[in-house]
């Protein structure tokens, strides 16, 4: 439910009020705009009595939400959520960042070279795997612990911030200098997980699910905003259709339609959505054509050889040349038409 406030609403009469709703069992979600005050309620609203809501000296009006994701949701808060990195980085409302670099972490040289080699082409964030989640178990499964402590040493010496995907809550406790932790496409539905990222302080990038629909990609992101962390990112990645000559099959009216149904940032992957590097630099086009807040690239020193997603990895030149065409593209970009459009 969302109680719009009047405009001269004194922070006295917002702090009683919201006292109200606490004392209630409802959780209040404050956003103070110019011209009102909106007030969410997220919990079981319905026992609240909206003709006694609306009675009130200080509400000018009460709508019940739909929904049944509320702190994800757009008529919660209307502004783009920005999330602010420790290095001062901001990913949405306008922010654009390029997160890059190897499926997995394989060795200090190749994640130092990779790093450098995608900083120098454009990328703001790196990206790397240190825990990868592989249908088969014969496959290589990442470095682990040594992964995450190499990508830390990237990060060292590009200044890079990082972001590695978590599989297990276990590890949690190795992911402290991690700047964005991921949930990848296979653990979105994993409640307990996610639950656990919801009671820490990291932004967390979530992939949506190999067969998931969008309200259910953010319904994960209300569990890990309901459990106190509401630094989400979202991101699409592809999901599988019918189709074949596609790893995945990137979803682009992913792109406005979560921006009308929610204020978190969203990034697009195409390497996992199209599976193939000559696809990449299209996709990636067209996601950023499309609105996203950013895009999430694998590229490789040496891609025939990876021990991981070889197939869809692109080269550091390859890297560069789709950087310079997304900064081109980037000032005709739909995102504030998009978020005009909502609701
Ligand atoms: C990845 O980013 O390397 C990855 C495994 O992605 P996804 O979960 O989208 O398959
Ligand atoms: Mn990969």
């Amino acid at each position: 439910m969302i109680v719009l406030l009047k405009g001269n609403t004194t922070p006295e009469e917002l702090r009683q009020f919201t006292d109200d709703m606490c004392q209630l069992g409802l959780d209040p979600h404050v956003t103070v705009g110019e011209a009102h005050t909106i007030v969410g309620l997220v919990g079981d609203t319905s026992r609240l009595d909206i003709g006694q809501l609306e009675a009130m000296d200080i509400v000018e009006a009460v709508r019940r939400v739909q929904e049944p994701f509320k702190k994800a949701n757009r008529r919660f808060q209307e502004e783009d959520t920005i999330i602010v990195l420790d290095n001062g980085t901001k990913i949405g409302g306008g922010n654009f960042q390029v997160i890059a670099g190897p499926c997995s972490i394989e060795s200090e040289e190749q994640i130092i070279h990779v790093a450098q080699e995608v900083k120098k082409a454009g990328a703001t964030l790196l990206r790397g795997g240190a825990f990868k989640p592989r249908t088969s178990p014969y496959a290589f499964q990442g470095l682990h612990t040594k992964g995450i402590r190499l990508l830390v040493q990237a990060k060292q010496a590009t200044g890079l911030p990082i972001v590695t995907e978590i599989m297990d809550k276990s590890h949690l406790p190795l992911f402290d200098e991690v700047d964005v932790i991921q949930v990848g496409a296979r653990n979105m539905q994993n409640f307990e997980l996610l639950k656990h990222l919801g009671r820490t302080n990291k932004p967390i990038l979530l992939k949506r699910g190999l067969a998931n629909t969008l309200e259910e990609l953010l319904m994960s992101a209300e569990y890990i905003m309901a459990n106190g962390n509401e630094r989400v990112l979202l991101c699409e990645r592809g999901i599988r259709t019918f189709e074949t000559y596609t790893r995945n099959t990137l979803d682009l009216s992913a792109i406005p339609v979560l921006r009308r149904l929610s204020h978190l940032p969203i990034i697009v992957d195409p390497s996992h959505a199209t599976g193939d590097a000559g696809l990449v630099k299209p996709m990636a086009l067209a996601a950023t054509a499309a609105g996203a807040d950013g895009l999430m690239i694998e590229v490789h020193n040496d891609p025939p050889h990876a021990l991981c997603d070889g197939a869809q990895s692109l080269t550091p030149q390859g890297f560069q040349e789709l950087v310079g065409m997304v900064q081109a593209i980037r000032p005709y970009s739909d995102c504030h038409a998009a978020s005009e459009a909502r609701l």
